[in-house]
């Protein structure tokens, strides 16, 4: 995989924990933060950290921001902060800019100055684990659109030894089980003929109702 490389505005935990995680994927990092605290603590972990703030034009401009592939402001609590780091990276020219919102308002807000990707992290976070506590057998959730859901679903034992084909979710549901993780390996465009076993894992695509409507079916 190509080495991309990242600026970060906020080292705070969602920043932090991104950048962390960015770094094991191989990737270049520049964590900036005001609290010298916060950047101490990630100085040796990521590749490259600097205490300033953010909001000032100049000090982007001096850390190269503008040769990123792609910005992170992960500032949450000073939202005036979060939209001026975001109209900056987005002056200075970073490919991609992405931003946490804390609210519906601020996201708008992040929208209209043209960040390319807002996130709700708290917001998204609350409604999967809704989704996961009231739905055993999910496992995880992926909204692809406001219609469209991609679902990780455990195999509820009435369905064990059963093919697709007896299952039939596109015949009942309308949705299609796209690949299958077995404790053996991934099965990929599964065949009518594959067999569901315990421990198997459906990976399934359909709208949110198709969706809701299986997994209704298969609660245990
Ligand atoms: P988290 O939930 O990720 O811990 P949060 O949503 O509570 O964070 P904040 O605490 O406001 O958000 O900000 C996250 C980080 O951003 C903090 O470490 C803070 O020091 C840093 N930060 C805030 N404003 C600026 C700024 N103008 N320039 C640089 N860093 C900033």
């Amino acid at each position: 995989m190509k080495m991309t490389q990242f600026v970060i505005v906020g080292l705070g935990r969602f920043g932090s924990s991104i950048g962390r995680e960015l770094v094991l994927l191989g990737n270049e990092v520049l964590g900036v933060d005001r609290d010298e605290e916060k950047v101490q603590e990630l100085s040796s972990v990521l590749t490259h950290t600097v205490v300033a703030d953010a909001t000032e034009e100049e000090v982007l401009r001096s850390v190269g921001a503008r040769n990123f592939d792609c910005g992170i402001v992960a500032i949450g609590d000073d939202i005036q902060a979060s939209i001026l780091a975001a109209i900056l990276l987005k002056e200075l020219g970073v490919k991609k800019v992405v931003a946490k919102a804390v609210s519906e308002l601020h996201g708008r807000v992040l929208e209209r100055l043209g960040v390319d990707r807002v996130i709700y992290p708290e917001r998204d976070m609350g409604v999967r684990l809704a989704h996961q506590l009231v739905s055993p057998n999910l496992l995880d959730y992926i909204e692809i659109s406001k219609k469209y859901t991609i679902a990780e679903m455990e195999v509820p034992s009435c369905l064990t030894g059963k093919s697709l084909a007896n299952v039939n979710p596109r015949g009942r549901y309308g949705c299609s089980v796209v690949a299958i993780n077995k404790p053996k390996g991934m099965i990929i465009a599964p065949n009518a003929d594959d067999v569901l076993t315990e421990k198997d894992v459906m990976v399934v695509i359909g709208t949110n109702e198709q969706i809701e409507q299986f997994q209704n079916s298969i609660r245990r």
